[in-house]
């Protein structure tokens, strides 16, 4: 029952009594009938506003519900707004700020009582004033959300930087009245930036530092190699011309210089290989050859210095088709790598070359060996550069450390990858895979 109805019913009953106070009145002698009829009526209007009055009072009730039920919403919503991790202000259309959040009055170091009715340029420094109003009188007439980034100044004077998005607040005719600004200080994320930036710039600095250095080394190891030539060349003319004019002592000079001279020469090459596989100026020099006849050539060749430490030395080919397109020259670099590390890292029984076919594109390479092995935890590190796993052994044996290196760079440039299995005291397999056409 609404009020209308109520106030309807409160008034028939006025009505019906005045009636009724005429009738009495008008009457010299009461008249029972009439009376009795009056009241029946009254009785009647009274017990249908107590009915009245009853459903007033349910309606009440649930008016009180339903507006318990909006004050919870509208705290829930403020305790959201409040609570918001950011900063969160509703101000006038002139900037002047009506609402804050805690994050805003956080960031801007006030309490939230102080923000109100403050102008928030209050808290943009001074040099970032006028921007800030020319800004705000262009967004006016912009529709939605603007995002925009500025340095803002907190009460106690710190400056951050601050993520602003702003949207109008309009009237029911459309009218912008106000604003609504979320607040993020982005000074973390900035620095953050700051710091990326810088360190690419350093990272540009160093490529640049390491372009300089392998062209370095690279001009470097051309020109030790030229003079090198010449004393190897010499040596061994001299050592042919005059052999038998030499006695036994002079001869085992010049053929210690040599040797000396070809070692050096091998160290200048892995220098230079790698110095122009780092610089990524290695170019691969493709043809079609064969494989197998390939392998067997560098096995052949290297099976004196597998002779020299009576060590088996075999190899086993299970493979159709021999032919692969590659840089031969290459690939005879990473085979004569792994081939003499077996050897030279085995002392007692054998080193075992395999060709395999793998699928339809590609074939594998394996050079296994019953040598010293290599511990696991330093198998992640054996390609890279400088790395010797065992400084005595390596002395003894020589070598600089680039081996593995020039090979892992040089598969990669292949398409290529290498594998190693290894167990100390039982040997290694080194498990090279490459495309049979390397595009
Ligand atoms: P280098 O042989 O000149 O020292 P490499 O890069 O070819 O350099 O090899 C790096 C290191 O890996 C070697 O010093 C050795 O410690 C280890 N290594 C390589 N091949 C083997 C192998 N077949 N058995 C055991 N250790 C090996």
């Amino acid at each position: 029952m609404n009020m209308d109805k109520f106030a309807q019913q409160i008034q028939e009953v006025r009505q019906r009594t005045e009636e009724l106070n005429q009738h009495v009145g008008q009457s010299s002698s009461p008249q029972p009938d009439l009376l009795v009829q009056a009241f029946g009526e009254l009785q009647f209007a009274l017990d249908e506003l107590r009915v009245a009055e009853e459903e007033l009072r349910v309606q009440n009730d649930e008016l009180a519900v339903a507006r318990g039920l909006i004050e919870q919403e509208r705290q829930r919503y403020m305790d959201l707004f409040d609570f918001a991790p950011d900063g969160y202000l509703v101000t006038d259309a002139n900037g002047t700020i009506l609402e804050a959040n805690r994050a805003a009055a956080h960031q801007l170091q006030v309490s939230k009582k102080f923000l109100q009715c403050k102008p928030l340029v209050n808290f943009i420094p001074q040099e970032e004033r006028q921007a800030f109003r020319t800004q705000l009188l262009q967004l006016r007439d912009k529709e939605g959300l603007y995002d925009w980034e500025i340095c803002m100044q907190s009460r106690d004077g710190n400056k951050f930087d601050c993520s602003l998005s702003v949207t109008t607040v309009q009237d029911l005719q459309g009218n912008s009245i106000g604003w609504r600004w979320l607040m993020r200080n982005i000074t973390a994320r900035k620095q953050a930036e700051e710091q990326i930036r810088s360190i690419q710039l350093q990272n540009m600095q160093l490529q640049e530092a390491a372009r300089i250095k392998s062209q370095f080394v690279a001009n470097m190891s051309h020109e030790l190699r030229t003079p090198l030539h010449a004393i190897l060349g010499f040596s061994q003319l001299l050592l042919r011309r005059y052999y038998d004019h030499f006695p036994p002592e002079l001869r085992s000079m010049v053929e210690r210089i040599i040797s000396s001279g070809k070692h050096l020469l091998a160290l200048i090459e892995d220098i230079l290989d790698f110095s122009t596989l780092e610089a990524g100026r290695l170019n691969l020099q493709k043809q079609e050859f064969n494989l197998v006849e390939l392998v067997t050539t560098v096995t052949e060749e290297l099976r004196f210095l597998a002779d020299q430490k009576n060590l088996t030395l075999a190899i086993h080919i299970d493979i159709q088709n021999h032919k692969i397109v590659n840089d031969s020259n290459r690939v005879r670099q990473v085979l004569v790598n792994l081939l003499s590390n077996a050897i030279k890292f085995t002392d007692t029984g054998g080193v075992f070359v395999e060709v395999q076919q793998v699928g339809q594109d590609r074939v594998a390479l394996m050079v296994r060996d019953t040598g010293i092995g290599i511990p696991e935890d330093e198998l992640k590190n054996i390609f890279q550069e400088f790395r010797q796993v065992n400084q005595s052994i390596t002395r003894r044996h020589g070598g600089t450390g680039l081996g593995l290196a020039i090979v892992d760079k040089l598969l990669r440039l292949m398409n290529g990858t290498i594998t190693i299995k290894s167990k100390l005291g039982e040997g290694s397999t080194f498990r090279v895979e490459l495309p049979r056409q390397v595009s």
